[in-house]
């Protein structure tokens, strides 16, 4: 055990709400009868209690963005621990499982003193601008991977674990140890666990939220050690797929919850365990607190979650947006063609452009100069929709760099230089066949460059070929191509910035390691 202040995050249980009902959840989804809300004045006591801890203040659920108050909470959590607006997420994110590892679950820095624990359901999307103004670290998981869940509703002395080998395991307890205290509405508790089965069980409560309270060492513990007694966290029992959202129990715990007319009992998704039989069943715990991941990867979103996603996209001229916004109310995205339209064909690749990405509804985005794109949920722009009478009205609402300027062709950004030029124009390939991945502008230019310079000998790659089967003389190779020979490859990443998550994504996907850029 551990005193929280040793710890890298101490959490917040602002709700039990969740649109899972996760096997074995750590919250007791599914368990409880009634939903709790936490009031805006415990949660602004919690967090000041807070004061002086150095590590990062968790915000977690169920699904904290459920919260009705969820953007009062974050707007007071940043103006605490953040200090200011984060500048994360502003650019369309292609692949949004490469943007959770490569930018928001990088650990504790100095952006990252507040922590979102979400399962990326549409209210995730609705506070999508908020979130990413104030959660430097975001810890995703919508659950659609196979996360494995420790049983937690089975109590040791119903297994008959003996008290020597018992107090050692709960001393060892990979969640005290790993993972975080916590506040509930019902006080501070030395582990989260404890916390949940508080709520769930009609507990006495727990600390007062008083500042210094994380302070306490493990000897102070002693008045909420009673609930390890009720719980397997530390214990060697089942796991179970997050996603088959059922608990495993021993019978005594069946009862309690069945008093408690737990909807889970209720609906005979609780797996009941004969404490007679656990040498069968008996599973070694786990010991840190990322194996429950592991099972799945570290897949954190699936690519058939579409909740991040536009979900409407109306297309208006700027000459008729006003009174379009007026009469129709459109409840997201809104993109405005230049006065002089565009032909069916550009219309319908800016929509598969957009559709294609996710977008911070936070933004406006100004697209080659001249279409505009904005979201009626941005907070710049939600309560004034009936003011802005042009577009300069509407850049006006946002701060300067909140307006996003973007190509739709790849973005020329890169010049080839440093590594890459060594690369290319000393022959240091390591024996390799030089791909270049990319065919939009950047592509092209690249292909130029390198003939120039005399260079011919290579391929040129792309994700999909789709109209065109050459570009400038070079047939095109889908990058799929070099699964089965990815030691004998090198590849040139030749794209704009926008598309860069999505190549090196899908070059991991392919198990291509040995890549470049153009820098
Ligand atoms: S998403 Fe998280 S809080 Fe919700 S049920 Fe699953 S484990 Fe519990
Ligand atoms: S046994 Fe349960 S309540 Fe006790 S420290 Fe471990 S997870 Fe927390």
């Amino acid at each position: 055990m551990r005193s929280p202040k040793d710890m890298g995050i101490i959490e917040i249980d602002i709700t039990n709400a969740c649109v899972h009902q996760c096997a074995n959840c750590t919250r007791f989804c599914g368990h409880h009868e009634k939903t709790f809300f936490m009031s805006f004045d415990k949660f602004k006591e919690a967090v000041d209690s807070l004061e002086g801890f150095e590590g990062m203040i968790g915000v977690i659920g169920g699904e904290p963005t459920l919260h009705p108050e969820f953007e009062r909470f974050a707007d007071y959590i940043r103006e605490k621990r953040t200090h200011e607006k984060l500048n994360i997420s502003w650019g369309p994110i292609a692949d949004m499982q490469f943007h959770i590892t490569s930018t928001v679950d990088k650990g504790l820095t100095p952006q990252s003193r507040a922590v979102l624990l979400s399962t990326l359901s549409p209210s995730y999307y609705k506070h999508f601008e908020t979130i990413n103004d104030t959660f430097g670290y975001q810890l995703l998981n919508d659950h659609s991977s196979e996360s494995l869940h420790q049983a937690l509703l089975m109590s040791r002395k119903e297994l008959s674990i003996p008290d020597e080998e018992w107090i050692k395991k709960r001393d060892a307890c990979w969640i005290q140890n790993t993972w975080s205290a916590t506040i509930t509405p019902k006080g501070a508790f030395f582990c989260e666990v404890a916390g949940s089965l508080d709520m769930l069980l009609g507990g006495e409560g727990g600390w007062p939220v008083e500042p210094g309270w994380w302070k306490r060492e493990p000897a102070d513990f002693a008045d909420q050690l009673h609930w390890c007694e009720l719980c397997s966290g530390c214990l060697d029992v089942p796991k179970r797929l997050a996603h088959d959202e059922r608990d495993d129990v021993t019978p005594q715990m069946y009862e309690r919850l069945k008093d408690l007319h737990s909807p889970k009992v209720m609906s005979d998704r609780v797996v009941v365990r004969d404490p007679k039989e656990y040498e069968q069943y008996r599973d070694p715990t786990f010991e840190n607190g990322s194996e429950y991941i592991e099972a799945g990867e570290y897949i954190r979103m699936s690519s058939d979650n579409k909740s991040l996603y536009p979900k409407d996209i109306r297309f208006l001229t700027k000459e008729t947006w006003k009174n379009e916004i007026k009469d129709n109310k459109p409840k997201d995205w809104i993109i405005l063609f230049p006065d002089n339209d565009l032909n069916v064909e550009e219309k319908e690749f800016i929509r598969k452009y957009f559709e294609s990405r996710i977008w911070n509804p936070g933004c406006l985005y100004i697209i080659d100069d001249d279409i505009v794109a904005f979201n009626v949920i941005g907070r710049s722009i939600r309560d004034v929709m009936s003011f802005p009478s042009c577009i300069k009205d509407l850049r006006s609402y946002y701060s300067k760099d909140k307006i996003i300027h973007l190509s739709t062709q790849d973005e020329l950004v890169a010049v080839i230089g440093g590594d890459s030029e060594t690369v290319l124009l000393r022959g240091n390939r390591e024996n390799k066949r030089l791909v270049i991945y990319g065919a939009g502008n950047v592509g092209r230019t690249t292909i130029k460059y390198l003939n120039e310079k005399g260079i011919t000998d290579f391929d040129v790659a792309v994700t999909r070929i789709e109209d065109t089967s050459d570009v400038l003389g070079y047939k095109l190779h889908e990058i799929d191509e070099y699964k089965d020979k990815v030691d004998d490859v090198l590849v040139i990443i030749a794209v704009g910035k926008w598309l860069f998550d999505e190549v090196v994504s899908k070059l991991k996907e392919i198990g291509i390691t040995n890549y470049r850029y153009l820098a």
